[in-house]
């Protein structure tokens, strides 16, 4: 069974806010884990120390070179020594409003930035998990969101790329030799207080047909909206607590 190793590496996506700065704060605060803390803008990692545990790296998700440049760069600085046993692909972020006014660019980047982003990475990750010596493995958690789960109005491609993540980590996570000692975890929080809320909106026609509706999983939407209004959203440190802590028990 797998077992976080006390010397554990971190590799994490989009460090410079919310959950993923939450994480990257709570693993920089255990003595003898290792961080690769990465960021589209590197400058945004200055909460973190330098020192020889934390490697703060350049990644946008978006793109291949960018996530094939963090690998190779993660690889050179630690060389022989270099492993990740733990992945969280965060990087993410919503696109909102009517769905007949989103661009071809908007919906591509959507899928690009929260699928393909999740699937580059993740792939990447794996094969450096797969390669190691003693069989040590690795954990991938891929934030998905109660958006891969249930669709609500107002933010349609969000939700397919949520609910892209989620089949796509299921497959993969079949693929995996049980030898290899990866375990793949989808992460669905709920609302949490964070930078988050940057899509766009044009919601005009959403709230003509969000008023009259029932069906459940609207009236689930209206609960999140209603809540995280009420500041009701856990904080981002609630995530990277729970995180850590499954990342610890981890047991196929
Ligand atoms: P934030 O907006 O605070 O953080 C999003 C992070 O993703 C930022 O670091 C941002 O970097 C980064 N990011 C966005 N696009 C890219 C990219 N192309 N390459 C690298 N980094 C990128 O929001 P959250 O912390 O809330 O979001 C983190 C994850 O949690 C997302 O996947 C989101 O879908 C998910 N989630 C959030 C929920 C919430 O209620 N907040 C609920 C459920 C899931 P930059 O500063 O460069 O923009």
């Amino acid at each position: 069974p797998y077992q976080l190793p006390a010397d554990a590496t971190w590799f994490i996506t989009g460090c410079s806010s919310g959950i993923g700065r939450a994480i990257a704060e709570l693993v920089a605060s255990k003595p003898g884990q290792r961080l690769i803390a990465t960021a589209r803008n590197p400058s945004s990692l200055s909460y973190l120390a330098d020192n020889d545990g934390i490697l703060k790296l350049t990644l946008d998700v978006a793109s291949r070179s960018s996530v094939e440049k963090a690998f190779e760069a993660a690889a050179e600085h630690f060389r022989d020594q270099f492993h990740i046993d733990v992945l969280v692909n965060n990087a993410g972020y919503e696109l909102a409003g009517d769905t007949e006014a989103a661009t071809e660019e908007e919906m591509h980047d959507q899928l690009e930035t929260n699928f393909f982003g999740t699937a580059r990475v993740a792939t990447n990750a794996m094969r450096v998990m797969r390669q190691s010596k003693d069989h040590r493995g690795g954990i991938i958690f891929n934030i998905s969101s109660l958006a891969g789960v249930a669709a609500f109005p107002g933010q349609a491609f969000y939700h397919a790329s949520k609910f892209a993540v989620e089949g796509w980590s299921e497959s993969f996570a079949r693929e995996l030799h049980p030898d290899w000692n990866i375990n793949i975890c989808i992460v669905e929080p709920g609302g949490v207080k964070t930078e988050f809320e940057h899509g766009s909106k044009k919601y005009t026609k959403v709230h003509e047909a969000y008023d009259g509706a029932d069906m459940p999983a609207r009236q689930l939407a209206g609960w999140v909206k209603k809540g995280i209004a009420a500041g009701g959203g856990v904080p981002p440190t609630a995530v990277a607590e729970a995180l850590y802590v499954v990342a610890s028990r981890n047991d196929k």
